[in-house]
């Protein structure tokens, strides 16, 4: 298949790119590098040994998107650009109802007119909000407590209404779990601009020596050791999920949601002890209030997309921070590093 991917350029597109490549597939890249650099798209080039098509634009502008489909025939869309910080959707949420619900609105329209009727679109766990209990199937309550999440449910409702209507059209919701690790290769990975938000990174930041300590966000919770416990997959896996998601329902109209996940819960500080353990770096952290918003526990129950799609995470913990660490001290400031 020939696969337009948006956002291709980040953290999990560069990954998807690669794993499309290996298995067969051709990728045409969009993206306006708002949240990543040019330099992931050709690490790219140099792990799949070719070109990637690529145009620097908005994924919500129909001109481009009318121009790449007229110029590539495309079987399916990957929709990963969008915003992604829950902080920043909280004071400026028009900006994530534009990049994120706008966008995706007219790249829907923008493909139909077009004939290209499979999206693929980079949904949240945090979807959820707050769980009644864990695991978390795909038919639990839904209920975001900040604009990003409701953004993202806000794109989901309109692939199912447009799904319903069109009765051409197949929408694949993807609900990721807490993404971390980077390719074996150690050439790409998560590359955040400024202080990290999310645990991975931050600590990978701390253990290369470019921050003093992690701030462990509450040790009072209801979980074994008392620190927040999440659902972490690999990159990799989370990549393969989107091939496979590709190859069963392209061309098998109707909306389908599956939680991408490992089903496995690990806490804050199992995460440290890991990573300090991997780099043989110490990770020193200091215990500190709860984060506002912040859930106790959140895990996955993956059964709908191993049965659907044959798809089960693969890599384990050890690998998931090995994998970062090795980007990480190949590549101490991301994508400038050597620069
Ligand atoms: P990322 O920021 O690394 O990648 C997003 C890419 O989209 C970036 O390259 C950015 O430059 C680009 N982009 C943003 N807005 C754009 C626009 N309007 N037009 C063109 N390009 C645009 O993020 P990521 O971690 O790779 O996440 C990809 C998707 O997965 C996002 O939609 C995110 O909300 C979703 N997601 C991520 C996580 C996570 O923890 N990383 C978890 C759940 C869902
Ligand atoms: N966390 C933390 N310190 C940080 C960042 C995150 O203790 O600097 C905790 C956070 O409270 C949560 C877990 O790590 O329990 C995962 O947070 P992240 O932001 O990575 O993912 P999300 O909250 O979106 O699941």
């Amino acid at each position: 298949m020939h696969i337009l991917v948006t956002g291709g350029a980040g953290y999990i597109g560069t990954h998807t790119c690669i794993a499309l490549i290996e298995a067969g597939h051709s990728v045409v890249v969009l993206d306006n590098f708002s949240n990543s650099h040019p330099e992931a798209l050709k690490r790219v080039e140099q792990i799949c040994q070719r070109p990637v098509p690529f145009y620097e634009g908005d994924a919500g502008d129909a001109d481009t998107l009318k121009y790449i489909f007229s110029q590539h025939h495309i079987d399916g869309v990957i929709h990963f650009a969008g915003s992604k910080a829950v902080g920043e959707s909280v004071e400026k949420p028009m900006l994530y109802y534009r990049n994120n619900v706008t966008a995706s609105q007219t790249l829907i329209e923008t493909m139909n007119d077009a004939g290209v009727h499979t999206l693929v679109f980079s949904s949240s766990a945090t979807v959820y909000g707050d769980p009644q209990s864990v695991p978390i199937f795909e038919d639990f309550p839904l209920g975001p407590t900040n604009p990003y999440g409701r953004s993202k449910l806000m794109v989901e409702q309109i692939i199912q209404d447009f799904c319903q209507a069109s009765g051409a059209f197949s929408g694949i919701i993807l609900r990721y779990f807490n993404p971390v690790g980077a390719h074996d290769s150690g050439k790409i990975g998560e590359d955040p601009n400024g202080i990290p938000n999310n645990l991975m990174p931050f600590i990978a930041q701390v253990a290369v020596g470019k921050r003093e300590t992690l701030s462990v966000f509450g040790s009072d919770y209801p979980t074994a050791d008392g620190t927040g416990v999440r659902d972490y997959i690999h990159v990799c896996d989370l990549a393969d999920g989107h091939v496979k998601a590709l190859e069963t329902l392209h061309g098998q109209p109707g909306s389908h949601i599956f939680n991408l996940g490992t089903g496995n819960g690990i806490s804050v500080l199992e995460m440290v002890n890991a990573y300090a353990s991997a780099s043989e770096q110490p990770v020193p952290y200091q215990l500190v209030a709860r984060r506002p918003g912040d859930v106790a526990c959140c895990y996955a129950n993956s059964d709908h997309a191993k049965k659907v799609l044959g798809w089960e995470a693969k890599h384990d913990l050890h690998s998931m921070v090995s994998s970062s660490w090795h980007w990480q001290s190949g590549n101490p400031d991301g994508y400038q590093s050597g620069k």
